[in-house]
């Protein structure tokens, strides 16, 4: 698995803003490096195609002019120029090999530069009777043989190639044929592609392009001298021959270029015509690359704050959905804790407090044992005298003494025989459950129990129990023990002063029983009062009191469905109450 390592918040926004940029970047690049190629690759194939075109038109008429030199009636011309009828031959003859070959003028000169015939002798505009030696096409005729030259035409205004031959005869130049081929079907055929073309001549003034404003105007500021002969030969017209702006930003070296024309920026191709010092340019705006890039860029922005937008909230809805999962987990482990705990804790509570019944058990008896002792002791002593007695009897012969004696002894044993039952008892494990148990009866029997106590100290015990026959649900054994537990409190109170009676009192209230034990001890102490159920709560000396008494009694009391509470009374001495269910009132005995 990777670690994405831990970052703090600012840091990762920042990294999430650098990750969009560089994909914005990128894609700008990759658009725009794709965007300017293609553009440049077109750009290229149609300054190949203008190119051509060009040097096809220029190239088609070469031939024409020289034609000439074959014609008699042209020579004958020169010959004799004032010869109307000639001429007009001559004209025709002009006119005639113009339509078939179709330039846009076909005339001839005297070496004078005065053009004597022409194609389109009858039309308006043609050159005929104009005088046009200050032309160079004608100068560099007579010069060199041939000439070429582009200008506007000096009687018709328009735009053209001018293409010069000087027809020898004889080993001497007679005159010259010139063919001026008009270039408007290239321009218009710019005009309707998309794009900028420029033809710029060897003076570097544009003279063909698809913008008509920028006609005739230089790429770069022309020198005097320049200007100077552009004045002579007038290619121009009148045209003030304004320089355009053009800077080229890359190097020259560079192909294609960048380049600002008039204040825009475009990819410019260029390339120079065969024939001479003409170059064709191919201009595109770049414009619409950039913007295209910059949708590029900015769609893939977009596109990448989507995704992280997209990704960031996966990423929190898996953290929260783990962290939920965490959280029941820890839940749940801590619940089943939790469960594990309270059911150990229970046990061990039921454990011990099972033990402490069992210990107060086993205190109670051995409080008990004293009493026992001392209970059982004397009738044991008793019996031992009488059957010692009978014995002397029985040898004197005196029958109905030894039947009273033994009717004594009888009730000695019966004695006995009550008290270890009450033992029994004692040590007696619940089992079945409360059934209706009389409060007389147990109460007789705790009285019983305690008796030894009561008749030692001096205490007086009343009882009180309305009605009579009054019966509690209860297991006896353990109302007994309760009883006992709070008679034995109560003695030990009482014994603190002179005034020594306890009051016990039962009656009905509603569907329950009230129990109680008043005494005229000095009450519970107040240090005592708040834990007084509390096992091991003892005032009493160390082997006199466990603690234990009243803890196990109110426990026996819940157990039996009802309650056990103790307080002091209003004047003196305390009061412990026992509530129970009543049961229905047993048969009158
Ligand atoms: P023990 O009798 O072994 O001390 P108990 O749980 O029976 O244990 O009694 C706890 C304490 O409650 C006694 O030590 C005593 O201080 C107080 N107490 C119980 N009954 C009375 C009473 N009738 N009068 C005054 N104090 C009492």
């Amino acid at each position: 698995m990777i670690r994405v390592p831990r970052l703090s918040l600012p840091f990762r926004v920042l990294a999430a803003v650098a990750l969009v940029c560089a994909l914005a970047a990128f894609s700008h690049r990759i658009a725009l490096d794709n965007g300017l190629r293609k553009l440049r690759d077109a750009e290229r194939h149609r300054l190949e195609l203008i190119s051509l075109r060009v040097q096809g038109v220029l190239a088609r008429f070469e031939y024409l002019p020289s034609l000439l030199e074959t014609a008699p009636d042209v020579m004958a011309l020169f010959d004799t120029p004032a010869d109307d009828r000639l001429r007009d031959t001559v004209n025709r003859y002009l006119h005639g090999v113009n339509s078939t070959a179709g330039a846009e003028m076909l005339y001839v000169l005297d070496l004078e530069g005065l053009a004597i015939a022409a194609a389109d002798a009858d039309q308006p505009g043609t050159p005929l009777g104009t005088d046009l030696s200050f032309r160079p096409y004608v100068r560099d005729a007579l010069r060199t043989g041939h000439g070429r030259f582009f200008g506007l035409g000096v009687t018709s205004g328009r735009p053209g190639y001018y293409l010069s031959y000087a027809l020898p005869r004889d080993g001497a130049q007679r005159g010259i044929a010139t063919v001026k081929i008009g270039l408007a079907d290239i321009e218009r055929d710019w005009k309707q592609n998309g794009g900028e073309v420029l033809l710029t001549d060897e003076n570097g003034v544009v003279i063909l392009t698809s913008r008509p404003e920028w006609r005739f105007r230089p790429l770069r500021p022309l020198s005097a001298a320049r200007l100077r002969d552009i004045g002579e030969a007038r290619p121009y017209g009148d045209a003030p021959l304004a320089a355009l702006d053009w800077r080229e930003l890359s190097g020259p070296a560079q192909e294609p270029r960048e380049v600002v024309l008039e204040g825009k920026r475009y990819v410019a191709s260029s390339r120079a015509l065969e024939h001479g010092d003409w170059h064709v340019y191919v201009l595109d705006d770049e414009t619409a690359v950039r913007n295209q890039a910059l949708s590029a860029a900015l769609i893939a922005a977009l596109g990448g704050t989507v995704l992280l937008l997209a990704g960031l909230l996966a990423w929190q809805r898996q953290r929260t959905i783990r962290a939920r999962l965490r959280n029941q987990a820890a839940l749940q482990a801590a619940h089943a804790e939790l469960e594990r705990d309270m059911a150990a804790r229970t046990a061990e509570l039921r454990a011990a407090r099972d033990e402490l019944v069992q210990a107060g058990k086993m205190a109670a008896l051995g409080q008990m044992s004293a009493g026992l002792a001392h209970e059982l002791n004397q009738p044991l002593a008793a019996m031992h005298a009488l059957a010692d007695n009978t014995v002397v009897l029985m040898e004197h012969g005196r029958e109905t003494d030894v039947r009273s004696n033994l009717q004594r002894l009888t009730q000695l044993v019966d004695r006995l025989a009550r008290i270890t039952r009450q033992l029994k008892v004692f040590s007696h494990k619940p089992s079945a459950p409360p059934a209706p148990t009389s409060v007389a009866r147990a109460l007789a029997n705790a009285e019983f129990l305690v008796a030894a106590s009561l008749r030692q100290h001096g205490v007086t015990l009343r009882t009180e129990i309305d009605p009579p026959v009054l019966q509690v649900l209860a297991d006896e054994t353990r109302l007994e023990q309760m009883l006992v537990n709070l008679l034995r409190n109560a003695i030990d109170a009482v014994t603190h002063g002179i005034d020594r009676r306890i009051h016990v009192c039962a009656h009905i209230d509603g569907e329950r029983v009230r129990i109680r034990v008043d005494d005229s001890g000095p009450g519970i102490r107040a240090d005592i009062l708040p834990r007084l159920f509390e096992p091991f709560t003892t005032s009493k000396q160390a082997g006199v009191g466990l603690g234990l008494g009243l803890s196990l009694s109110a426990h026996i009391a819940r157990e039996l469905g009802g309650s056990l509470s103790g307080g002091n009374l209003p004047g003196g001495g305390a009061r412990f109450e026992i509530v129970l269910a009543r049961a229905p009132d047993a048969p009158t005995p």
